[in-house]
């Protein structure tokens, strides 16, 4: 018999919400395994269907095992022998069987059910020999489920009922091209706080947990699934019990949210009326919606790679304009901070190659954002032309990411400037003043960040990036996701440093990582000096409630407080504490 036995699974919260339903898994290679099952007549077609994939699957096998007889010995050949050999296991073969024949499951799912009932046995073991063992299990699964499957495998996008999607990793564009009327929450076992996928699931506003570790093993399509976003669990096959107080627990969120929305037109100001400036963070123009239901004062941060989502050739300059003009007909007179391409490293580097960047060791140190920028000048242009037309039309501002040296601001800023003697000379239309701000999201940059605050007009700290090269900690690996911490006492006094060089200069500052829109950590920056932040659009209401909740002069005295600790547990545990008190609800 297999069992479903309830399982909690701990990671990363990256979009709030809680949701319960079946689960849809999809495994590495991007297989759905549906929870299917046949009509008791088609059983036996099943079990033929069954032995056909088996056989092809062993006889692929055994090529992979000539294959690599040939090419680097038949020691490491054997492996695959062994492979084949299982496949075609009489004592496996019965089991799927039975499951086809006894219980009408179709061949897919009896076959993903029994390898992944084995594949938990063998990791249950001790040894790391039998449950390295797993993951063979797992190469042959996909062996046979290629064969079942096939081309029959859908993509993502043709959901025809409500499921919960479990999946190793998604990458950022399989994430936003998810239908969320379809997909009501996902859970992957890779990915970070920080990571792209997790910044879409907040964008599509999809309930989601990441960095969960392995657990597909334990989960098959179809079992029942809880996916809580605020608390970064996932529960496999809940009791009654669990389910019970999951109904509840989703209620009370979504009465806590309503109480939020009512939030939307008081001001963002502290207890001592000091105004703090609460903006949004996009990707798609559709997303300014979401900023002024929630009363954005503007958008802090408009990424626009995403213009380049789904496509082989990059978008022309009419697209980029009508991109910005469609954000800046909904937004009206507000602010618009659009960030030139920050392509590359896990934003759509698949398209890198047409750029000329070569396969990268370190992408994340390599050919990225700017820098690829300065290296494709007409693509430069091309969105520095859009973005100049459209400031003609709102209040437009220009902003460059990952500027890591001085020299390369003003590289910038010089190609800017000969765009506008190009529009001039043309008669069109732009804001002479555009103002021009750079992403203060390399150490280096904070580091200068005096220099550079006498070449721009604002700066905006993008955290994500700065707390994984300040720690050296890759914000898309949950291994060292510990590490990755916001209040890492070096990252405090980076924060620091570029609050005072803004102060100095008069500059404006605002952070515009995910970091800003985590409550945990408003009272922190409100007494580090900032007065500004940009935020995932649906995380706005609950920080504007911390701010009205807290004075400045509470909030200098938590950052000098948290300033004189010495690791990042201690101001996390104390933050937590200091926010708990103010707000129970949010931190819980
Ligand atoms: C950041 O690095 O904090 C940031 C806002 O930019 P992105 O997440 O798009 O890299
Ligand atoms: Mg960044």
């Amino acid at each position: 018999m297999l069992s479903n036995h309830m399982d909690i699974k701990r990671g990363i919260p990256v979009a709030p919400g809680v949701v319960i339903g079946p689960a849809l898994v999809v495994d590495t290679e991007g297989y759905r395994i549906p929870q299917k099952f046949v009509d008791r007549k088609r059983r036996e077609a099943e079990i033929e269907r069954l032995g056909q994939a088996l056989k092809s699957a062993a006889r692929e096998v055994r090529a992979t095992q000539e294959a690599i007889n040939a090419k680097i010995g038949e020691k490491y050949g054997a492996i695959f022998a062994a492979h084949a050999l299982l496949i075609e296991d009489p004592e496996l073969v019965r089991e799927i069987e039975e499951l086809i024949r006894g219980k009408n499951h179709a061949a897919e799912y009896a076959v993903s059910r029994v390898m992944r009932r084995h594949a938990k046995a063998l990791e249950g073991l001790d040894s790391g020999q039998f449950s390295a063992r797993s993951a063979d299990l797992f190469d042959i699964e996909k062996a046979i489920l290629r064969n079942l499957l096939g081309s029959r495998s859908e993509p993502l996008q043709h959901l025809k009922h409500p499921v919960v999607v479990l999946a190793h990793d998604l990458s950022p564009s399989e994430t936003a091209t998810l239908d969320p009327q379809m997909v009501h929450a996902f859970a992957t076992e890779a990915g970070g706080r920080t990571s792209h996928t997790a910044i879409m699931a907040g964008v599509l506003e999809i309930p989601a947990v990441v960095g969960l570790g392995r657990f597909l093993t334990d989960v098959s399509g179809g079992d029942e699934v809880i996916v809580d976003g605020n608390r970064g669990v996932l529960i496999l096959n809940p009791d009654d019990e669990t389910r019970e107080h999951y109904e509840k627990v989703r209620k009370r969120f979504r009465s806590f949210e309503k109480k939020l929305v009512a939030l939307r037109d008081l001001p963002a100001e502290t207890k001592d009326r000091v105004r703090v400036v609460l903006m949004g963070n996009i990707e798609f123009p559709q997303e300014i919606k979401h900023c002024l239901e929630r009363g954005a004062d503007g958008v802090g941060l408009y990424r626009t790679e995403f213009l380049y989502l789904n496509r082989t050739t990059d978008p022309t300059e009419a697209e980029h304009v009508d991109a910005y003009l469609t954000v800046l007909r909904t937004l009206g007179p507000k602010p618009v901070v659009i960030r030139t391409l920050d392509l590359g490293a896990d934003k759509f580097a698949s398209a890198q190659g047409a750029w000329g960047v070569a396969d990268e060791r370190n992408p994340f140190l390599g050919l990225r954002s700017v820098r690829l920028c300065l290296r494709n000048l007409a693509l430069f242009k091309t969105q520095m032309r859009a973005i100049l037309r459209a400031s003609a039309f709102g209040d437009v501002r220009i902003m460059f990411p990952m500027v890591s040296t001085l020299l390369e601001l003003r590289q910038c800023k010089m190609i800017l400037a000969e765009v506008k003697e190009d529009l001039e000379d043309e008669g069109i239309p732009f804001n002479r003043k555009l103002p021009v701000g750079t992403m203060i999201e390399v150490p280096s940059a904070a580091l200068i960040a005096d220099q550079l605050a006498r070449e721009v007009s604002f700066f905006s700290i993008g955290t994500n990036d700065l707390i994984q090269y300040t720690l050296a900690a890759d914000r898309t690996n949950e291994a060292v996701s510990s590490l990755y911490s916001p209040g890492d006492p070096a990252v405090l006094r980076l924060l620091e440093m570029v609050v005072r060089a803004g102060r100095d200069h008069n500059i404006e500052v605002s952070v515009c990582g995910e970091m800003s829109g985590e409550p945990m950590y408003t009272v922190l920056l409100i007494g580090l000096g900032l007065r500004q932040l940009s935020v995932t659009p649906h995380n706005i209401p609950e920080i504007k409630k911390i701010v009205r909740s807290v004075s400045v002069t509470e909030a200098d005295k938590v950052a000098r407080e948290a300033m004189e600790m010495e690791t990042g547990r201690d101001v996390n545990n104390y933050l937590r504490e200091i926010t708990r008190r103010i707000l129970p609800e949010v931190v819980g």
